[in-house]
């Protein structure tokens, strides 16, 4: 291959890649924390694939009734507010959208989040919707927006917002902006995507007691990740730190495969031994269900605990629809 060949291919496995992006803050913070580095830092050695921009593993490209939204529970609707992070987790599962260079939509304009809510206003049925993305609050201008005119629809009774912005940039966040959006419902819910006690420093300490006064229902969502939190001890003083702190630890989920996760994903039955001694040692308010969104089905399914005698090796979705654990290959329709 010439010289010049290189350099194309080089440039093609450069913009298909899942890209590095860590802020100065997360920089420095992984100069001390081995599981910060390991989850913001491309490694070379397990990353040798591009990341594959055709992939749907959570079903959402087909559950989108309007540009920008994801609908697959009756009465919810997850509004895809940007696809920009503050930084890229390498075991991102939206790896298809989210990253500089693969961020074709960016962040969604005034005029589709009209469209959006002019959707949800005509569906009665809707009464909680989600801001997500990516990371919404990387659209604070749309996401102001959003909220502010979600206030003139009243069959929409709760609001919530899915970052992770706080822990990647603590610095950064516009807690003007904050305070005003949890007036935007009677209830707002913040939840807090977070997989690593490392990722509690003293500046996201005090933002989630400034959360907390602004009125903000507080929770988390973590991610099994192997090396960084698969043991025990690493996520009890996790979720004892956060109900310390009062912010309810809600959703854990096993991570999916996809091309630049692989080196992460955990045995479900690992997973499942853990939960079972955490049950065992945590009090319930400090424990997270245990989910499984199943690839090419529909759903979170709760993951049983040891507590019980189960097999484990098929899982039906919402709709019946039932698939191999071992490979995810449908059983029935
Ligand atoms: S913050 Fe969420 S959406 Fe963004 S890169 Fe990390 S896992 Fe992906």
């Amino acid at each position: 291959m010439s010289a010049e060949q290189n350099i194309v291919v080089k440039q093609v496995e450069e913009e298909t890649r899942f890209s590095e992006k860590l802020t100065p803050y997360l920089k420095e913070l992984s100069k001390t924390s081995q599981a910060i580095k390991d989850m913001y830092e491309f490694n070379p050695e397990y990353e040798t694939l591009p990341a594959n921009l055709d992939v749907d593993l959570l079903n959402e490209k087909t559950s989108t009734p309007v540009f920008g939204t994801v609908k697959k529970y009756d009465g919810q609707l997850l509004v895809l507010l940007s696809y920009t992070c503050a930084a890229n987790c390498r075991y991102c599962e939206r790896q298809d959208r989210v990253g500089v260079g693969l961020d074709v939509e960016g962040r969604l304009k005034m005029s589709q989040i009209d469209d959006i809510v002019d959707y949800i206003a005509n569906d009665k049925s809707i009464y909680e919707v989600i801001a997500s993305g990516g990371d919404p609050l990387t659209n604070p201008k749309g996401l102001q927006y959003l909220f502010n005119r979600l206030k003139a629809i009243d069959h929409v009774k709760v609001v919530r917002i899915h970052t992770r912005y706080p822990l990647q940039n603590p610095g950064k966040v516009r807690m003007e902006l904050m305070e005003e959006l949890a007036q935007a419902k009677p209830t707002v819910y913040l939840s807090l995507h977070i997989d690593h006690p490392d990722e509690l420093q003293p500046e996201v300490i005090e933002m989630i007691r400034a959360f907390k006064k602004m009125g903000y229902v507080l929770l988390t969502q973590t991610v099994f990740l192997k090396t960084i939190n698969d043991d025990k001890e690493t996520l009890k003083t996790l979720f004892l730190r956060l109900f310390e702190l009062g912010v309810r630890p809600y959703y854990i989920y096993h991570g999916q495969e996809v091309t630049s996760t692989r080196r992460f994903v955990m045995r479900l039955e690992d997973e499942m031994a853990i939960m079972t001694q955490l049950r065992n040692e945590l009090s319930g308010l400090a424990f997270p269900q245990h989910v499984i969104d199943i690839p090419s089905a529909s759903g979170k399914v709760v993951v049983p605990s040891e507590h019980w005698q189960t097999d484990t090796a098929t899982v039906t979705d919402f709709y019946g629809k039932t698939v191999r654990t071992a490979d995810w290959s449908p059983i029935t329709n």
